[in-house]
């Protein structure tokens, strides 16, 4: 586990991945709050690009919260760095360019622990961004996995519901996503409907993404709903 050598001064990377709403900023969070506790300095950062709950906080799902400071670039978060940081998280790490593997080594280095969140895989399934090397460059690594909203089973996914079927970054929260396991994952979008017991928005997706005629295809969305009990 990752509760060694905390108090030395050596520095090291931990890696939290997994699906969207795995629970990875919530666990980041649990993680910079602890050595808030054992009063060491905390920095959190996270990309631009993140711009969904909050530009100033690392927020989760659930609205758990911390201030932040959003970069561009991973040099930027060098620049950025106080002499007597001890710890610094990092959440949405995908969204980075590769650089972020140097920049988290540098830091590791200068004996800071280094706490990265992030998604392993897109919503194809396929790697994502930095994170396989991270992965590989890390100390400790946690995967989560979230529930899947069609049976109930630990999801592995992230399944896009609308939007672009080939854009890898659409930056969204429940509106453009859930979690899916990998047997009800369908990563090229092909029979996909939101699952949300939202009949308003069903209707707005049966409107704009399917086919079929709007009538038909929302009564359908409406009764394939009724037998699933999730979320
Ligand atoms: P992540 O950073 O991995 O996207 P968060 O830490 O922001 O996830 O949020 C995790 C929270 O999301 C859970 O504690 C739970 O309350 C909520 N949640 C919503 N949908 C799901 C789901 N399908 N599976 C698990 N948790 C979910
Ligand atoms: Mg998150
Ligand atoms: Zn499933």
């Amino acid at each position: 586990m990752i509760h060694r050598a905390r108090l030395s001064y050596s520095g090291f990377i931990e890696v939290i991945c997994g699906s969207m709403f795995s629970g990875k900023t919530e666990e980041l969070l649990r993680r910079i709050r602890r050595a808030q506790i054992a009063r060491q300095k905390v920095q959190l950062f996270k990309p631009v690009t993140d711009n969904r709950y909050s530009t100033q906080h690392v927020q989760s799902h659930d609205a758990n919260r911390l201030p932040s400071l959003s970069v561009e670039k991973p040099k930027d978060l060098l620049k950025q760095i106080d002499d007597h940081t001890r710890v610094v998280g990092i959440d949405e790490a995908q969204f980075f360019d590769d650089s972020i593997v140097e920049v988290a080594q540098k830091l590791a280095a200068r004996g800071i622990q280094v706490i990265v969140a992030g998604l392993d895989m897109d919503f194809k399934g396929r790697p994502f961004g930095p994170m396989p090397k991270l992965l590989a460059i890390a100390e400790d690594v946690t995967k989560l996995s979230a529930v899947c909203v069609i049976c109930g089973n630990a999801a592995s996914r992230t399944q896009r519901i609308t939007g672009s079927k080939t854009d890898q970054i659409t930056v969204g929260a429940k509106d453009f996503y859930e979690a899916r396991c990998r047997a009800c994952h369908d990563p090229g979008m092909e029979t996909v409907a939101p699952s949300q017991e939202n009949p308003v928005k069903l209707l707005r997706f049966a409107l704009e993404w399917q086919p079929c005629t709007p009538k038909v295809f929302s009564k359908d969305l409406l009764s394939i709903q009724k037998d699933r009990s999730f979320p």
